[in-house]
């Protein structure tokens, strides 16, 4: 199994150190039959559980060593509810900077929970922004206002922020150094589109032969204008377009609905024994359906985003799939167990 070092990074100490140097796992399960190997990237190996603090610490100690942000002085002001909150939290809580996150009310009370354990501050945005009806707009409105009345305060901005990009070279030079360059196919959730872009600089910039599928959410702006429907399964997709997003940065784009990710992740359960995020089953999902066109002897590797136990309420939820979906448990029931005899024989030995 090729995996990752985990090299504590340059002048990164305690818990900041473990960021990155995610392993790389071979999946032999998953797709019985298919004539190509599959590697995962598992995020969630961070320390704040997802992809983000990848982001997270790079938009934060860049601006630590320009002196743009002070420890004991300065505050971190951020729209997000999810896993770039929980990566800034941890990481602000490291450095002593002061910690806002902007939510709104359908933030889980588990994920305002683990920012308030971290130290950080929660504001919930709990009316709509009355020109559109929608909550992300008001809650950017809320942080423009907490930006202007504090003195010192920095708004990291993924969806536009260099930073997030640049963060992921890290994803990608792990992916490129554990498979010694062979990449054929790289298969990644877009959101902010970080993730993506910085992978595919990486890629372009070391002239790796790599094709990139963006799996984006039906529903999302990202790379054309959204199909009509609405969104239940949170991470990737976006309502809006990002301004980091360069489309080129995708060679191919692969749209990918709520009940796909929701079978992707629990095939990846039931097949592999991984615990996985909603986009991840989206990224399972977009790999089944690329699967026939993958020649033969290629190196396919997904980015797993993060883990399952923040969507045991959803995705893993019996009763809300069933709510939501009806009846569809027979599209990932009884995996198949011929590919398991050689490994059960290994362990025997
Ligand atoms: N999956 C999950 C679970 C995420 O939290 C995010 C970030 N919103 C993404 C995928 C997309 O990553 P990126 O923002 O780098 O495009």
């Amino acid at each position: 199994m090729p995996s990752t070092e985990r090299e504590p990074r340059t002048g990164l100490k305690g818990i900041l150190s473990t960021v990155g140097g995610t392993p790389l796992v071979e999946l032999e399960r998953l797709m019985p039959g298919f004539t190509s190997r599959v590697f995962a990237k598992v995020e969630r190996f961070n320390p704040g559980g997802s992809v983000k603090d990848r982001s997270a610490l790079n938009m934060v100690t860049a601006k630590i060593r320009s002196g743009e942000l002070v420890p004991g002085r300065s505050t971190v002001i951020e729209s997000s509810s999810g896993n770039l909150a929980i990566g800034l939290a941890q990481i602000c809580g490291y450095y002593g900077l002061r910690l806002i996150c902007v939510v709104d009310s359908r933030t889980t009370r588990q994920n305002t929970a683990i920012l308030r354990a971290y130290g950080a501050q929660v504001e919930t945005v709990t009316e709509p922004d009355p020109a559109t009806g929608q909550l992300l707009p008001a809650r950017l409105h809320r942080v423009a206002e907490l930006v202007a009345t504090t003195p010192d305060a920095y708004w990291p901005d993924q969806y536009a922020n260099p930073l997030n990009r640049q963060a992921h070279h890290t994803t990608m030079r792990e992916i490129d150094q554990a498979l010694n360059g062979k990449v054929d196919h790289l298969l990644l959730a877009a959101g902010t589109s970080g993730t993506l872009g910085g992978c595919a600089q990486y890629i372009r910039e070391h002239r790796m032969n790599t094709t990139v599928h963006a799996v984006d959410a039906l529903g999302s702006a990202l790379f054309g204008p959204p199909a009509d429907c609405t969104r239940l399964v949170p991470g990737h997709g976006a309502s809006v377009v990002p301004r980091l997003l360069r489309p080129a940065d995708a060679d191919h784009v692969i749209h990918v609905g709520d009940l796909d990710c929701v079978v992707g992740c629990r095939t990846l359960i039931a097949r592999e024994a991984i615990l996985a995020g909603g986009s991840s089953g989206a990224v399972v999902a977009a790999l089944t359906r690329l699967a026939p066109t993958v020649r033969p002897g290629s190196n396919v590797v997904i980015v797993l985003p993060d883990g399952g136990d923040r969507y045991l309420d959803t995705i893993y939820d019996d009763t809300w799939v069933q709510h939501h979906f009806g009846d569809v448990t027979h599209l990932w029931k009884n995996p198949p167990t011929t590919h398991l005899t050689s490994q059960l024989a290994d362990i025997a030995k």
